[in-house]
């Protein structure tokens, strides 16, 4: 096909990722973004002189040769706005206890002593494991591989390195771990080991350490060595620097354009059509979406696969917000932006809490003396939508008893949280389902518990799915990487 137009819904990470690449290897290339920002879960959205991250605020990936530096030399990006941060986060146990997540790697070994000196074996099989892992997942991002090119690819480029370059008791670890879950390698692990690793998988696979597989897992638990940036604006910086590249690149992004449906001619797209009623040429789609919403926009015409999927997400997660302005005191200087507290177990529904503070120095993001500060944990979508549907007045009380949660899971980190806050604004799966339209506001992507389950964006001929429902899931490096896949097998389908 000569020069296909390319339609990205949606202006996640994921989608403008695949857009920039795409566009700056000279395709035409429209993205449509319903809202009037791009980012969506990694968005940065004002509100009374404040700008909030949305959802994502760590931001991972960006050590020399890494994802991101790979997405800004594929996309024509100079350099991402932000400065490093180590560390990346301090973390606090049930038992009061704090560790500190440093990307220096002398800085962590000593602070990890703090587990005993049984859990160093842990750590070990961590850091080699993910090293292998990230080193593949760049050279061959082709899992799971969808044609038999990519299974060359896979087995050629990627295996046979791993063949070359690894000794035998190191592949055959690897092989083990590809089908077992973390908590096999925690043995007899210390509970305070378990509950931060927990606790840190959550964030970075969407499950714990029993149903978190090991592979990913371990590559997951590598994040804060890999460089974390504070990125100046916020998170969605990310997004709007990947936007700019798209138009410098040639492209268009186009906000307030809710597309409503894929049209499909000879089980190709031939079209969108908006909410507008306009019809826009597509010859190939790339949907930023998760799978149910890409099942919306085909009607009749989806894949098996789409027509499989359960009525709602049987895993996976909403997130509960509360976005707050606070004064800037309420932090020493020095200290770290990013708590995860940890207060029990189950993890999730306020008993494990994400704190992220805007940066002393990023005076754009709060009125003088202030700072943005959003705070996370994750719930269960179904009791939301339950008391939102018929029961409003349940549905508030439970957004306040959450929002009690929260600042009483962060004032074990930040002492005088509450009194030090200005304004206060709670939001639920309703809210995510409001502002991302992602079905009942399921974020995250699919929890990482098996390789051979993930999906890979070929959806069928002509229409790809970019994002976190696709492997290797969730954050902005991940979504980067697999929106670097999607442009990648654009490239080789046209
Ligand atoms: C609470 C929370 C905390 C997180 N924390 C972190 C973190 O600290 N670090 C990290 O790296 N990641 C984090 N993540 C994960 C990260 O935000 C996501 O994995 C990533 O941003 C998802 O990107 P995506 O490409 O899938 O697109 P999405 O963010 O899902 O964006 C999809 C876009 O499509 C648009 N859209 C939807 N439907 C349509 C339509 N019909 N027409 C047009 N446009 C449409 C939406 O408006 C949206 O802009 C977090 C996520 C959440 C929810």
């Amino acid at each position: 096909m000569s020069q296909p137009h390319i339609v990205v819904i949606g202006a996640g990470v994921g989608g403008l990722t695949a857009a920039a690449a795409l566009t700056r290897a000279g395709l035409p290339v429209t993205v449509l973004e319903a809202h009037v920002y791009p980012g969506g879960c990694a968005g940065t959205f004002y509100h009374q002189g404040y700008r909030f991250d949305a959802g994502a605020t760590l931001a991972g990936g960006f050590y020399p040769g890494g994802p991101m530096d790979r997405v800004a030399r594929a996309t024509g990006i100079d350099a991402w706005p932000g400065q490093p941060a180590d560390p990346a986060m301090d973390v606090y146990l049930p038992d009061g206890s704090v560790i500190t997540r440093y990307g220096s790697q002398a800085r962590w070994v000593e602070r990890r002593r703090a587990f005993g000196p049984a859990s160093e074996a842990f750590w070990q099989w961590q850091e080699r494991t993910a090293d292998a892992l990230w080193t593949l997942a760049l050279r061959t991002p082709t899992w799971p591989p969808q044609t038999p090119g990519e299974l060359v690819r896979l087995l050629g480029n990627g295996l046979g390195w791993l063949g070359q370059d690894f000794p035998t008791h190191l592949r055959s670890q690897l092989m083990a771990d590809a089908v077992q879950p973390v908590a096999r390698r925690l043995g007899n692990a210390s509970p305070a080991l378990r509950q931060f690793v927990d606790g840190q998988l959550l964030i970075a696979a969407q499950t714990t350490s029993h149903r978190a597989n090991a592979l990913y897992g371990a590559a997951a638990l590598d994040l804060p060595r890999r460089g974390i940036m504070h990125m100046t604006g916020g998170m969605g910086t990310i997004a709007e620097t990947l936007a700019a590249a798209v138009e410098e690149n040639g492209g268009r992004v186009s906000y307030r354009q809710t597309v409503t449906q894929i049209n499909m001619q000879a089980g190709r797209p031939r079209a969108v059509i908006t909410k507008r009623g306009e019809e826009i040429r597509a010859d190939l789609v790339i949907a930023n979406l998760p799978p149910w919403n890409i099942a919306q926009l085909l009607g009749n015409e989806m894949p098996s696969r789409l027509a499989r999927l359960p009525e709602m997400p049987r895993d996976g997660w909403g997130a509960f917000m509360v976005y707050a302005g606070v004064d800037t005191g309420v932090l020493p200087a020095d200290a770290p932006l990013h708590y995860q507290i940890i207060v029990d177990t189950p993890l999730g529904e306020g008993n494990s809490v994400f704190l992220s503070f805007s940066p002393g120095w990023d005076t754009g993001r709060a009125p003088p003396g202030r700072r943005a500060l959003t705070m996370s944990t994750h719930t269960e979508l179904a009791p939301w939508w339950t008391l939102f549907e018929h029961d409003p007045a349940g549905y508030q009380a439970r957004k306040a008893a959450y929002t009690e949660r929260v600042y009483q899971a962060a004032a074990r980190a930040v002492p005088g949280l509450r009194d030090a806050t200005n304004l206060i604004k709670p939001g639920t799966p309703v809210t995510f389902r409001r502002f991302t339209r992602r079905g009942w506001g399921w974020v995250g992507g699919f929890p990482q518990t098996n390789l051979f389950r993930a999906w890979g964006p070929r959806i069928m001929p002509g229409l790809w799915m970019a994002g976190d429902s696709i492997f290797p899931g969730q954050s902005t490096a991940a979504v980067a990487l697999g929106g670097l896949r999607v442009a990648d097998g654009v490239l080789h389908e046209i």
